[in-house]
């Protein structure tokens, strides 16, 4: 939507503030008010920066403009919010602001070529389309008539090759027939989010157009960012229903267990603690929160500890919302600042359902020397199964 569709309800935010503390109100969970401590960085804040551009008070400049990015997107201000008629929107503002500021010429340089890239290439990761199946090594042969198609997604494609080959052999373990396409592009999640819109627009009709002509009538992710894109932003962004089923990957191991397709080996001589990190993209802007869980708990000899801070009230990884690439700093502060929230639950392994949060994670346990195994539930799936 556009900045002014939002009209008339930005004036119903009262920079109450309510929205960037956790539940205990000792602690701020908006990640880019506990960064800057300026009102003007918090959701109200930034909610009376845009009203103030609404109503002519305010021009945009570069300022105005690092403060519309410097956010994550991860809508815990929306989890938080206290007044009903207001709570769903924040994120979509800001989404519609950035797309004001891109149109002004003021979006972020970096953000700016990864998007340039992707209507090139495909993905915005400065790789080339053609490898993009370059993870699967010695090819691979789609079977005909495919259970599911699977979208592996720019960051498992190029970056986190592990979790494309881990969500490949489990499928092919459980005996699902999927296909992977060559002629994927990127969901257009970070494009969407740095308010660069035909692009992202450019990239949905596109995969729509690639698995309707296919048939498809099912797509897997293994990507919390791609599966929110898919499922709750195409159908916005192009006004179309979307022609296929969308899955998370959790969703469907969860089924295979339920139906005998995935079995585990013998539960092992000590049990191990995990604790389970909430994707924004998965848990906030999805409300998936539950299959994770429960594939965790039918894993034999695995105890999960939540963290302080689970499910909707989750902090977030840092890696949202462009910041990864804008703000790499930052967000491997985020990212540590979590992997901490992690090991106070004394779990020795830290599961996520995102390629993203796991890079960023990652960076972060190397930069701070955290002793911690990461992994992805599918990772960890395809280790224990037989
Ligand atoms: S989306 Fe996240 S980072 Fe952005 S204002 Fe809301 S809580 Fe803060
Ligand atoms: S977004 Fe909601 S909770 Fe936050 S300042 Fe505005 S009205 Fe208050």
């Amino acid at each position: 939507m556009a900045l002014q569709e939002f009209k008339d309800i930005v004036h119903r935010c009262f920079r109450c503030g309510y929205c960037k503390f956790t539940t205990n109100y000792d602690d701020f969970n908006c990640p880019a008010y506990k960064k800057f401590r300026l009102e003007s960085y918090s959701t109200g804040g930034k909610m009376w920066l845009v009203y103030g551009l609404m109503k002519g008070e305010l021009d945009w400049s570069p300022h105005l403009s690092e403060i519309m990015y410097s956010c994550t997107t991860c809508a815990n201000c929306i989890e938080n919010c206290r007044f009903e008629k207001f709570n769903k929107i924040f994120v979509d503002v800001i989404e519609a602001a950035r797309s004001e500021a891109f149109n002004k010429g003021l979006t972020p340089a970096k953000l700016l070529a990864f998007g340039e890239h992707a209507r090139r290439e495909h993905n915005p990761y400065m790789e080339g389309h053609a490898d993009r199946l370059n993870w699967i090594a010695g090819g691979f042969q789609n079977p005909p008539d495919p259970e599911v198609a699977f979208f592996v997604g720019c960051t498992a494609s190029y970056r986190e090759q592990q979790l494309a080959r881990s969500t490949a052999d489990v499928m092919r373990k459980a005996g699902v027939k999927f296909a992977v396409y060559q002629d994927e592009w990127c969901c257009g999640s970070p494009l969407l989010r740095t308010g660069q819109r035909d692009a992202a627009l450019e990239m949905a009709n596109h995969n729509i157009d690639l698995f309707e002509g296919l048939g498809t009538k099912k797509v897997v992710t293994a990507c919390a960012g791609c599966y929110r894109t898919l499922k709750m932003d195409y159908p916005k962004l192009t006004g179309k229903d979307v022609p296929f089923e969308v899955l998370h990957v959790s969703e469907l191991v969860n089924r295979l267990i339920d139906e005998g397709r995935i079995k585990f080996g013998a539960e092992p001589p000590q049990r191990v603690k995990v604790t389970y990190h909430d994707p924004c993209h998965l848990g906030r802007h999805s409300n998936l929160y539950d299959a994770p869980r429960e594939v965790l708990k039918k894993i034999p000899g695995i105890d999960v500890i939540e963290m302080a801070k689970n499910k909707g009230n989750a902090s977030c990884c840092g890696a949202g919302g462009g910041v990864k690439s804008g703000n790499p700093e930052w967000a491997v502060e985020m990212a540590g600042d979590r992997v901490k929230e992690a090991l106070e639950t004394g779990a020795g392994t830290l599961v996520t359902t995102c390629p993203f949060c796991e890079r960023n994670f990652r960076d972060a346990i190397s930069k701070n020397s955290d002793d911690v195994d990461l992994l992805d539930l599918v990772e960890l799936v395809n280790e224990r199964m037989q």
